[in-house]
């Protein structure tokens, strides 16, 4: 998850990285608000999701607060990159002598953290690392060692960042570490970290991008989930701890396991070309030991995406046994019934793999309206998807 500017600023304040102060505001008033709090000069700043704000006029000086909430009327609203901005941040103004570049991330080819560190900040950094590659310096960091201030320093000094700063630069990317590890961050980054004037120095923008799948023991981090830019049926199955991927197809996905899930998006994708290029709805992987409880979620958020048109639930049984899945089938729509969600999709279930005969017994007998079945994957994807195509 990315998270905006003022998110990644209060991330950096909580772990000591200094900030300038700071409001958030979602109308010209608040930004008037704001800057009155604040005092002084501000620069009012689009809260979007990608960099290169300034160039596109989303950040500006103001002398006040009247300034603040006519920058702020002309920025709400607009358009960068494809991102409308709805909040913009208003924050002291700082006067700058100097511009530097620092970052953290998760390095995927090295296998390995890295830190990099820059004298020219204020740029885009890819162009820094294309025309001057050597003003940026780098240094894998050993995750259980971590950051300290003695290599840090050493990293500054590669940089050539002028002496009288390279002190506070160091502590810093110290601090950053900390954000960088203790949020289960795989990005940081700082651009630009300023001089001021009387000689401190300050990060004036943040990025910080945060694992994922660290959630289950980053509680505090919900906070910064965009609730209105998720998708509502990826946000429900979040809630329910459901491995859902919302893509835009006609035919809804289970399956257990992440391999069989995406071969089974494959398989339907290719046997809905004979059907006009009918398509997988969605991702969604209930694991294995899938109980009752986790089919019916499951069913639930497919079928409640308006697209579905049919449903293919494929299923291999290892250590769960076809026959439990069954089970957990004829009861998941029971439950459904029972929740007054109506099943008014087909659904083609192909079951594999340990007790699959009886599994298939077990449903046979249940006899459930809409519920078909199919011995091979193959043949239950043409099926799928051929309800999928009669459906449109
Ligand atoms: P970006 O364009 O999306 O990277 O947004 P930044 O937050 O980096 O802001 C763009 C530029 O605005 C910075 O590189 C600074 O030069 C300038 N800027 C940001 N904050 C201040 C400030 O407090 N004072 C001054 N004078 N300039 C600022
Ligand atoms: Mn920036």
């Amino acid at each position: 998850m990315d998270l905006l500017e003022h998110q990644a600023q209060e991330l950096f304040d909580k772990h000591g990285v200094p900030v300038s102060r700071n409001r958030v505001a979602s109308t010209p008033d608040e930004a008037y608000a704001a800057a009155a709090e604040i005092g002084g000069r501000v620069v009012v700043k689009a809260q979007v999701k990608t960099g290169g704000r300034g160039k596109a006029g989303g950040v500006k000086l103001s002398d006040g607060p009247d300034a603040a909430r006519e920058v702020a009327s002309a920025i709400l609203g607009m358009d960068i990159k494809g991102h409308t901005v709805h909040k913009v941040l208003v924050t002291e103004a700082s006067d700058i002598v100097d511009e530097y570049y620092v970052s953290l991330l998760l390095d995927r080819g090295d296998r390995s953290f890295l830190a990099m560190v820059s004298g020219e900040g204020g740029v885009e950094i890819e162009q820094v690392a294309a025309e001057k590659p050597e003003a940026l310096a780098r240094l894998q960091v050993d995750p259980a060692h971590g950051l300290d201030q003695v290599t840090a320093l050493r990293l500054v000094a590669d940089a050539g960042l002028p002496a009288d700063v390279c002190g506070d630069v160091a502590s810093i990317l110290v601090r950053l570490w900390d954000v960088f590890r203790k949020e289960d961050a795989t990005l940081v980054e700082i651009n630009p970290l300023a001089k001021l004037a009387d000689g401190t120095v300050r990060a004036l923008d943040g990025k910080v991008t945060l694992d994922d799948s660290a959630r289950f023991r980053q509680p505090g981090h919900g906070q910064f989930v965009d609730v209105s830019a998720t998708d509502p049926l990826e946000l429900k199955a979040a809630e329910r701890h459901l491995n859902y991927v919302k893509l835009n197809g006609a035919v809804g996905v289970i399956g257990n396991g992440a391999g069989l899930v995406m071969s089974t998006l494959d398989v339907v994708a290719y046997a809905g070309e004979r059907y006009g290029g009918v398509r997988p709805a969605n991702f969604l992987d209930i694991g294995g030991g899938a109980s009752a409880e986790v089919m019916a979620n499951g069913l639930e958020i497919i079928l409640g995406d308006p697209d579905v048109r049919s449903v293919f639930v494929n299923v291999f049984g290892g250590i769960t046994a076809c026959d439990a899945v069954a089970n957990g089938i004829v009861q998941a729509l029971g439950l459904l019934s029972s929740r007054s969600e109506a099943i008014t999709k087909p659904l083609v279930v192909r079951l594999d793999g340990n007790n699959a005969k009886e599994g298939r017994r077990i449903l046979a007998e249940a006899a459930l309206v809409g519920v078909r079945t199919a011995d091979t994957m193959d043949g239950a994807a043409q099926l799928a998807a051929e309800l999928a195509g009669k459906g449109a």
